[in-house]
């Protein structure tokens, strides 16, 4: 992780002064909790890719391809509203979404 700024160093109040800051605010390092796909069941609704609020899903040609772990907070909103049930996650083993929360190593 990258050594925090002091005080000192930051601006008054801590205000963000450049546009563009979140590019180099990478919100994954405070993730303790990852989602998991399951991706044989995902139906590429985009329904993960709408809500994630750090536009994390990965998609290309229309399909999702997985998550953006840099930016993914591990908020859970992608998995709390994934509509596509499973039995047995492909990946945790456990019944529920496509999405699943793991915790971080
Ligand atoms: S919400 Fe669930 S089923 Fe829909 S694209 Fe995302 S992971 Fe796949
Ligand atoms: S856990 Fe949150 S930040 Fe990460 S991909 Fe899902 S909705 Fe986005």
């Amino acid at each position: 992780m990258a050594k925090l700024k002091g005080w000192k160093e930051l601006p008054i109040g801590a205000v963000v002064l450049e546009p563009g800051s979140s590019a180099e605010n990478k919100t994954g390092t405070w993730r303790s909790q990852r989602p998991v796909r399951d991706e044989e069941k995902c139906t590429h609704c985009m329904i993960c890719w709408v809500y994630c609020p750090d536009s994390a899903v990965i998609v290309k040609d229309g399909k999702v391809q997985g998550f953006d772990y840099d930016y993914c907070k591990g908020c859970g909103i992608c998995a709390h509203e994934c509509p596509v049930k499973v039995e047995a996650h492909a990946i945790t083993g456990k019944p529920g979404k496509v999405i699943q929360m793991v915790g971080e190593v």
